[in-house]
């Protein structure tokens, strides 16, 4: 099942105004936005749009912290390949890929249904890649205390893509280390894990 919830709910108020905006736009790019293919773009890119950025109204901790359970577990625990959509905040076009992330319980884990829900918290925002792996290290670390955390993730770029330098095969690795990872073994261990089919 896809870890991602549909936004049942638009603000109205918000709605109505990102969708003059998108009307304007379309116009200004010279597009007639009163055909008919286009009559109703300027709604369902407003929605789609709040959908994609609907990671500022959640909060990632409350997510883990209504999971936690307390487990003498203490070996790693890996999520490998979570399916990840941002948006990047230079110019609003999407960065996709995988995120794979570990960490060694110390007195307490975590459902692991939860783990992707906290990437998709922080992926439905503006982001920049580099700052989404910060996030997500950070709340796992803060929130759940563990001996040890680690994120990697592998993305591509569709701004890099679609235009610009045109690097169509291009991927972004970005990784963050804490406690026990920051040890090489423990992160050559993990990074093994992740690149082998076995899991
Ligand atoms: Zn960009």
């Amino acid at each position: 099942m896809s870890p991602y919830r549909n936004l049942e709910e638009y603000n109205i108020k918000i709605t109505d105004e990102v969708k003059s905006r998108y009307k304007t736009i379309i116009t200004e790019l010279g597009e007639d936005a009163s055909r008919e293919g286009l009559i109703k773009t300027p709604e369902r890119a407003a929605k789609a749009m709040q959908f994609l950025t609907q990671g500022y109204h959640t909060d990632a901790a409350e997510i883990l912290k209504s999971a936690m359970f307390k487990e003498d577990y203490s070996d790693m625990v890996i999520i490998k390949d979570i399916e990840l959509y941002s948006l990047c905040e230079h110019h609003i076009l999407p960065f996709f890929g995988k995120a794979h992330i570990a960490y060694i319980p110390d007195g307490h884990i975590v459902g692991l249904s939860k783990i992707p829900r906290v990437v998709d918290v922080f992926a439905r925002r503006l982001q920049v890649q580099e700052r989404l792996t910060h996030d997500i290290l950070e709340c796992i670390n803060n929130t759940l205390k563990p001996k040890g955390v680690a994120v990697v993730i592998e993305a591509s770029h569709m701004c890099m893509m679609m235009r610009g330098v045109q690097k169509q095969n291009s991927v972004t690795t970005t990784s963050g280390f804490r406690g026990q990872f920051e040890k090489i073994e423990t992160r050559n261990e993990f990074l093994k894990l992740i690149s082998s089919d076995l899991s």
